[in-house]
């Protein structure tokens, strides 16, 4: 099946020494060129599903295929031809980029590892004009940036390897109304200019709406609700859609 494919996924964790299921039985399709939201409230097992579909984290049972190839977590080496298509975004770029090395450089790193022809800092250089940043920034370090400016080089590093997949974990929380508005521009532009298929784990329901075409609603590590973020937002099925909708009024009037 073309697509990035989770199917009946099953993690437990130990918590105080007892088992604590945070993935129960998910399915998940993200076809190509698609954009899909996943919602749900903090705990529900989000992160938790991005990292089995990144392969950087293996389910206790069930599976993850692109294109019908399983994936699993690997060496850097077995996993090239799969981090070369999918790519991620993570919740916090502050944390995720290394403080000594500069911009150019960490958006370059990756292009290396996957062991990519062509000119690696030239292909940099473009992924971040793509995400709007300014040549004055290319030499800085992370701390000479802002939120933004770090979210969007963290966008850059990801997408510099021109992915058929993007995930991203909770991409604007922690940033003000404008960066925020800035970022979701720049997924915006960069999914609808490469047809780059777009995954994006929110507790926010106006991210989906501004970006998102499907949504996934999750509750206690379960899939409640899945379809057209239209129908879903407006018309929620399930009692727990019901309940995060409630918490966010205004989207009822959308
Ligand atoms: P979300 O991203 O939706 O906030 P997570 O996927 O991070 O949720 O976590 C789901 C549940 O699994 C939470 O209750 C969390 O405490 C638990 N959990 C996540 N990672 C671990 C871990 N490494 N060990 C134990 N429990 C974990
Ligand atoms: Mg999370």
């Amino acid at each position: 099946m073309t697509g990035l494919v989770a199917s009946d996924l099953i993690r437990r964790y130990q918590r105080s020494n007892k088992p604590f299921t945070a993935l129960d039985g998910v399915d998940l399709e993200v076809r190509p060129g698609t954009r899909t939201a996943v919602v749900g409230e903090s705990g529900s097992g989000k992160t938790t599903l991005l990292r089995m579909l990144l392969a950087l984290d293996r389910p206790d049972a069930g599976s993850v295929e692109l294109d019908s190839a399983a994936v699993a977590p690997g060496s850097a080496r077995s996993l090239r031809w799969f981090r070369r298509r999918v790519q991620y975004i993570p919740q916090d770029p502050a944390t995720s980029l290394d403080p000594r090395r500069s911009v150019v450089d960490l958006v370059a790193t990756p292009l290396r590892l996957l062991g990519l022809g062509g000119d690696h800092s030239a292909l940099a250089r473009n992924a971040l004009a793509a995400v709007g940043l300014d040549q004055k920034f290319f030499e800085r370090r992370p701390s000479e940036l802002s939120g933004g400016q770090n979210q969007r080089v963290a966008i850059a590093r990801a997408v510099a390897c021109e992915p058929d997949y993007l995930l991203a974990d909770e991409p604007v929380s922690g940033l003000d109304l404008d960066l925020r508005e800035q970022v979701l521009t720049v997924l915006d532009d960069l999914s609808a200019r490469t047809s780059t298929a777009l995954l994006v784990v929110t507790h926010d329901l106006s991210v989906v709406a501004r970006l998102c075409g499907d949504i996934s609603v999750m509750c206690d590590g379960r899939i409640v609700e899945t379809g057209k973020s239209a129908d879903v937002l407006t018309t929620p099925a399930h009692p727990h859609t019901r309940a995060l909708l409630d918490a966010v009024p205004r989207l009822h009037s959308v």
